[in-house]
Formats: structure tokens, sequence, C-alpha cells
């Protein structure tokens, strides 16, 4: 087969040296990456003390005499409402940054007024069970329905690790927006949407600044029409708070960074009918484990206004090649014990994104010279109480302080002070201690659901202190591979023939195969993929980027399988071309990033990108 196309060929033209020549360049005192929670607490941390008294000498800029401390950040989303997450959080750090919060101030946020844990069984009899789940799931069933209602079994308490009492339900794009507005409004720190940063700038080990992407350029980075070379951006300090599959945040890593696990969260925003079945109160919160598949854990919380977050996690650990989010997703919200509910609603929005799932266990060097980590990507996320948005908040918060520290002191920030003053803070909080209970509670699951289960609830219940140890495996390995000769290579060939045959998805032939039913599509609720990304402020790609997923060597994709990054592709940006290799189309790209960690030979290039899914829902 040949594998020649045209994007292995980068030209490196005559316009594009002489802009390098020209990119302009600017001074700031900070530069921060991304805009998710982690750098809301960081920048609210410095507005805070800015509102309080601006003549603090912590404000007084360096690079630009005379001026304020210049103090700038820059997202890749088209907006600051991009974010995707579920939420349900305790809110610690976040109440201690704003101590009278009133969730009716913010759009789709509540008070947790309830919860529970459900385990769902299966009443399709489409999921990979073991033999000792099913002995389990007969056991339960046999108690009739004192024990199980609608197929799920109720646990008759919610576990203390896991607990969400007096936390708040949040949709992660209103609060950013919320967060965003005040801080705008300071005068202090100027937010950039739709900027992608394309590269930390290096000198020897130290970090100096950032690079944003080219524009004007052709889908291979070519220049065009219009091409702006990308801004350097020279910082005393650069904060890197791009989240788990940004590219600075890789750009930085070493090798000595340990393996890491990997979850795909997808989530729909729900409009319930009015006087629905069954009608919840704002503020309730559902966890579930046990059903599409047993290894996915779900999600249902209520918000103000008939709106319903409800969503699954697909992890790195459940080794089966056939991911496919979406569809998975659709099953699940038709258990007959979130059917009741939901049926008869409104799909209003929809997103996905990785989930760095190791926490402490995967968390890199903090700091270097001129550069510091906060948030998801430096490994603050907790996955033995669910929750990251308050660990990423507050790593963002203990940073604000430390760099106040230095500033009034006039200390640089190099890493020994970095580390004296963030590491130190953040070792001493409540996030460290809780990363600590977590860092091994997952481990089961690589060998198992039913182990990953005691495993999980051994760590709860002891504080970390007993647990099971790790198999160290990198994501990539954790995919089964189909080896020729197996059933589960005779399924994958039987839908990719009915893909290619009906013109349908790999996604969808994967999991109808496996005997999973047909979606009847309603319109409404459940609606085909292709129609998803038409919905909810739609999928949008930016003109004049560079795509930004590259397959790095086509040979390995020709002798690929299991096509994992064609059946994980949360937008169906990656599909199986007719010459068999995998095809990127940006326009659906909702950037997930779940391509990064989804193939077996590393093989995908994920670059910095503009657009993606716009929804101030999600
Ligand atoms: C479906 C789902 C449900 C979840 N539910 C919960 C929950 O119930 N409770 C909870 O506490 N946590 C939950 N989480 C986890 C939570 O969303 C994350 O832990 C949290 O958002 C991490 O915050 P962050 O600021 O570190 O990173 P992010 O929120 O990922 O923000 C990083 C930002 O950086 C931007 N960025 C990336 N690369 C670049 C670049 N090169 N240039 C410029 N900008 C860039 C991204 O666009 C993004 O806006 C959930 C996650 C998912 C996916
Ligand atoms: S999973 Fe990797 S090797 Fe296989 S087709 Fe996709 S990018 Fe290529
Ligand atoms: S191509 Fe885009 S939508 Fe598809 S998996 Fe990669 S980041 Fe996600």
């Amino acid at each position: 087969m040949s594998v020649e196309r045209e994007n292995s060929i980068e030209p490196i033209t005559e316009a594009a040296l002489q802009a390098q020549i020209e990119r302009q360049s600017m001074e700031v005192d900070i530069a921060c990456v991304g805009f998710g929670p982690a750098t809301g607490g960081f920048l609210t941390k410095l507005v805070e003390a800015w509102n309080a008294n601006p003549a603090d000498p912590a404000f007084v800029s360096k690079m630009a005499p005379g001026m304020p401390l210049q103090v700038l950040c820059y997202e890749r989303a088209d907006d600051l409402g991009a974010g995707v997450s579920g939420v349900v959080t305790k809110a610690r750090g976040i109440r201690a940054s704003f101590p009278s919060l009133n969730p009716g101030e913010i759009p789709m946020a509540a008070n947790v007024t309830s919860e529970r844990v459900l385990y769902l069984l299966d009443p399709i009899g489409a999921s990979r069970r073991s033999s000792v789940l099913r002995c389990a799931d007969l056991a339960l069933r046999l108690g009739g329905r004192v024990l199980v209602k609608d197929h799920a079994f109720e646990l008759p308490y919610t576990p203390d690790f896991l607990n969400k009492h007096d936390g708040l339900v949040l949709s992660i794009g209103q609060f950013n927006q919320w967060v965003a507005s005040q801080l705008m409004a300071s005068g202090l720190v100027q937010i950039w949407p739709g900027t992608p940063v394309c590269a930390p700038l290096r000198k020897g080990d130290a970090v100096t600044g950032i690079r944003l992407a080219d524009q004007g350029v052709d889908k291979f980075g070519s220049p065009g029409e219009g091409y702006m070379s990308g801004m350097d951006v020279r910082a005393r300090l650069t904060v890197v708070g791009d989240g788990p599959v940004g590219q600075v945040g890789h750009a930085l890593d070493t090798d000595e960074k340990p393996p890491q696990d990997w979850a795909l969260g997808m989530k729909f925003v729900i409009e319930l009918p009015e006087g629905g079945d069954e009608q919840l109160s704002p503020g309730t919160v559902w966890h579930t484990f046990g059903y599409p598949e047993p290894e996915i854990f779900g999600f249902m919380y209520v918000h103000p206004g008939r709106l319903v977050s409800i969503g699954i996690f697909v992890p790195s650990w459940m080794h089966d090649p056939s991911r496919t989010v979406y569809r998975y997703l659709q099953h699940y919200i038709q258990h007959p014990v979130l059917w009741r509910v939901l049926k008869n609603g409104t799909l209003r929005s929809w997103g996905a994104k990785s989930l760095e799932e190791s926490g402490r266990r995967g968390e890199p060097s903090l700091s270097g010279d001129g550069f510091v980590r906060i948030g998801e990507g430096s490994g603050s996320t907790n996955m033995l109480t669910g929750s990251g948005v308050d660990e990423a908040w507050t790593t963002g918060t203990q940073l604000g302080e430390a760099v106040l520290e230095l500033l009034r002191a006039d200390r640089p920030f190099t890493r020994e002070n970095l580390a004296a003053t963030y590491e130190k803070r953040r070792r001493e909080s409540w996030v460290e201690r809780g990363a600590r209970e977590a860092e091994n509670a997952r481990n089961g699951f690589h060998r198992g659901f039913v182990r990953g289960l005691l495993g999980m609830a051994l760590a709860g219940y002891t504080r970390g202190r007993l647990s099971f140890n790790l198999d160290e495996r990198r994501a990539r390995h954790q995919i089964r591979a189909f080896s020729l000769g197996t059933a589960e290579s005779r399924q994958l060939n039987d839908a990719a023939t009915l893909a290619r045959s009906e013109g349908r998805a790999l996604h969808d032939a994967l999991l109808t195969v496996r005997g999973w039913p047909e979606i009847a599509c309603d319109g409404r609720l459940l609606i085909s993929q292709q129609d998803a990304l038409l919905i909810g402020g739609k999928v949008q790609a930016a003109p004049g980027f560079a795509d930004h997923v590259r397959f790095r060597n086509l040979q390995f994709c020709a002798e690929c399988d299991e096509k994992t990054c064609v059946a994980m592709c949360s937008g169906q940006a990656i599909t199986e071309g007719g010459d068999g290799l995998p095809s990127f189309e940006r326009e659906k790209c909702i950037h997930c990033g779940g391509c990064v960690w989804n193939c077996r030979h590393e093989n995908v290039e994920f670059r910095a990108g503009a657009g993606g899914l716009h929804s101030g829902e999600n």
C-alpha cells in the first residue's frame, strides 16, 4: 500500500524564512498559557491583591517601566466559556477565593442538595462483563426490587471520599466566563481568546516566554495570503495552565515524567421537559458505575432551569480498542434509571475532553527557571474523590500567593525561588494531602474492574495507606492489539467492512458488531454525531491556522489494525480514508485530545490549534 501523503512533507518556504526573521516580539512580566480554572485561580489571587492596593510594590512592571505589572493570558479556544466539564465540586478553594459566593450569580450554578451512587446493571446484555461480575449481577437481581430498581442498585450511602456535600454544581463554561469578566474588569490582566500558544521560548533549560501560533497559513503551516507570524512574547514568568493535553506543558516534559493514565470525558447538556415524570431539584448529583461497560464511570448533575449535565469517562485502562464515546453515551442515557428522567428531553449541547487520570503519580516537574505549572497538567486532579476543578483552582491561587511574595521581595522567578514559595505552599496544602491519598487508588483497574473497585475502596477508607501495586504501562500499551485470528480481530474486520459498505463511521460500526442495538434517533435527544457537531454553538475552525493533528509516520498507520485514533475520535474528525489511512478534518475537531493517547504507536502529533467546540453551557 502506498503511504505517500501530503502531510508527510512540511515545506519551508522563502516566505516562512523571511517571516521568521520578521517575527514580532513584545515583553511582559507574566504570560499565562490557557484559561481554565487553574489560571482563573491564579489571576483571581493577583487581582484580589491589586484591588486591595494598586500601589503595592508587587504591581510595578519591570518590563514596561512606569506601567503596572503586565499580565497577559492566551487561550486557544475562541471564547472563554469553551471549557468542558461536569462539574460537581466541594469548592473548598473556590469558596476561599469568594467567601460570599452566591451560586445564584453564576448561570447554571447550584448548591449540592442530594447525592446518590448507583451501580448500573446491563439491561441489554451487550456490555463486556466478566463471569464474576455476571454472578454479582445475578445475585443482586435475585434480591428483587428491594435491591434493584430500573436495573440499578443504589449504594446505601455515598462513601465519604466521594461525597460532595456542601459543594456546588457548576457549568465550567459559565464559571470560567463569570471569573473572566471579573478579571477583565480589574484592568490588571488581559485575556486573549482565539490565540493558541505554539511553544515555549527556551534559553538552555530556562523558559523566557512563549511563541504564538502563526496565522494566515495553509493546513500544512505554509504561509499564504494574510500571513502573520506568531508573536514572541517574552516574559519574566511563564505560567503553564494549558490543561492535560496542552502543547506548552508537553513541550516542557522530560523523559523522567512518569507514565500517565487517561480518560476521555464526554457530556451532554440536556433540557428536561416541563412537568416530566420525575422532577429533580437543582443540585441533585448522581454518580454511576458499571454501564455501558463496567469500566465506564458516569455522572448526572442537575442545574437550575431544568438543565442536566450527564456524561461518562472512557479510561485508557479499559484496554478494549473500541472506544466510541459518543455512541456509548447514547446507550448510557437510555439506561432505564436515567431514561426515566431524561426521555422527552432535548439535547442542548455536548462536549468532550481528556482527563489526566494519574494525578500526583503522573506529576511532572512543577517549576523551572522562568516557568511554572498549575492545574491538571501539573498532576493536580484527584481521581479518588473525582475532583479536578477545585484542585486546579487552588494550585493557581497558591501560585498567586507565591508570585506576590516574590514580586514584593524583588526576587527573580528561578526554579529555586518558585520551589521555595509555590511548591512549598502546594506540598503543605490539602491538595497535596488528597493527592497522596489518591495516588494509588486506581491501580487495581489495570488488572480488572472488580479489583479496581476493591482498590478504590481500600485506598478511600484507609486514606491511601493501603492500595494495590501499579502495573505501570503507558496508556498506549494499555490498548489491546487486534491480533489476527482472534474473535476480536474478526469483529474489527466485520465492523470495518460494514462501515465501508454502508458508508457509515467505524465508530458506530464497532459497537453494532459487538451487539449494541442501533440508536433510534429521534432528532431531539438522540441525534447522529454529525448532527451533534452542528448544535450547541457548533464546532468551528477559525480560518488561517494549520492542521493541529498530524500523523507522524503513515507507514505505521498502513500497518495498524486497530485504528484506535478513528474509533476514539470525539468529533469524527479522524476517519479512515479510501486508502486505509486516517485522515483529519479540522472543521470537526473539538480538541478533546483523545487522539494523543489513543495510538499504540504514539503516532499522533497534537499541535496548538484554534477553534473547537463552542458552547457556553458545557
Ligand atoms: C466530562 C468531564 C467531566 C468532569 N467533571 C468534573 C467534576 O464533576 N468535578 C471536577 O472537579 N472536575 C471534573 N472534571 C475535571 C476538570 O474539568 C479538570 O480537572 C479541570 O478543568 C482542570 O482545569 P485546568 O485549568 O487545569 O485545565 P483546563 O480546564 O483543561 O484548561 C486549560 C485551558 O488551556 C487551554 N489551552 C490548551 N492548550 C493551549 C495552548 N497551546 N494555547 C492556549 N491555550 C491552550 C485549553 O483550551 C483550556 O481552556 C471533568 C472533566 C471532564 C472532561
Ligand atoms: S492509531 Fe496510530 S498508527 Fe493507527 S491509524 Fe491511528 S495514528 Fe495511525
Ligand atoms: S481529532 Fe480532535 S476531536 Fe478527534 S480525538 Fe483528536 S482532538 Fe479529539
